[in-house]
């Protein structure tokens, strides 16, 4: 058997809250990709049982937890909004975990190569050095609106909030090396998906190629 290279190519995907991140991340997947999502992370590390939990109670006690054992994210949600010290604490705790966790789970993953999907991957410097190539998906905000708030009940100007927190689209823009647009229906976005996935399949053939013993790496 060949074995495996010492790191998978990656490809790093992100967009802003409601750009169709998870519907494009899914289709990667069912083409035969790993996906690293650390929203997906960052939910087990909180959920009941989860790893993060312990260090959240005795930072910011029971109260931030739920019945069920898992973080009170409106609690929390509610303690952030009030003090910002307790937002960077939370993410003192979490993002190390998260960043541990998403680079056990890249070099463990099996698929052709590793779609690791970070929403804010254009400004965080870490996930960015990971990557091989950054994909992003892209719509107008208004649709990012539209989108987000037909799947939940977050009112436009929470919105519109969180949108402000991130990289704006013509940031992320400029550091894609690949776009899907995703302005028209699922069906033109699941082609796009299809278009690149054979790209990446090439890509990730080279770079195994490159990284086996005698390979390009090497000489
Ligand atoms: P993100 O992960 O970037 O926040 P999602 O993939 O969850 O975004 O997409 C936001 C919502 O919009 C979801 O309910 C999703 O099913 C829907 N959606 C995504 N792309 C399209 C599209 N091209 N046409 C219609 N609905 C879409």
């Amino acid at each position: 058997m060949r074995a495996r290279p010492q790191r998978p190519y990656i490809v790093g995907l992100t967009g802003g809250i409601g750009s169709g991140k998870s519907a494009a991340a899914d289709h990667f997947e069912s083409l035969g990709a790993s996906v690293v999502d650390t929203d997906r992370i960052a939910h087990e590390l909180t959920a009941p049982g989860g790893a993060a939990i312990g260090a959240i109670r005795s930072a910011f006690g029971a109260a931030m937890i739920a019945s069920d054992g898992s973080l009170d994210r409106g609690a929390m949600r509610t303690l952030a909004f009030e003090r910002p010290e307790a937002r960077r604490q939370l993410e003192s705790i979490l993002h190390p975990m998260i960043g541990d966790e998403s680079a056990r789970r890249c070099s463990a993953a099996q698929g052709a190569y590793v779609i690791l999907a970070v929403p804010l991957l254009i400004e965080s410097g870490t996930y960015h050095e990971r990557c091989d190539r950054i994909c992003v998906v892209d719509c107008p905000e208004a649709l990012q609106v539209t989108r987000v708030r037909a799947r939940s009940a977050l009112a436009e100007d929470q919105i519109r909030a969180i949108m402000a927190a991130q990289a704006s689209r013509s940031q992320r823009l400029a550091a894609a090396d690949d776009v899907i647009d995703n302005s028209g229906d699922l069906s033109a976005l699941r082609a796009q998906v299809e278009h690149l996935h054979a790209a990446y399949v090439e890509a990730a053939r080279t770079h195994a190629t490159s990284c086996a013993p005698g390979g390009l790496a090497e000489s």
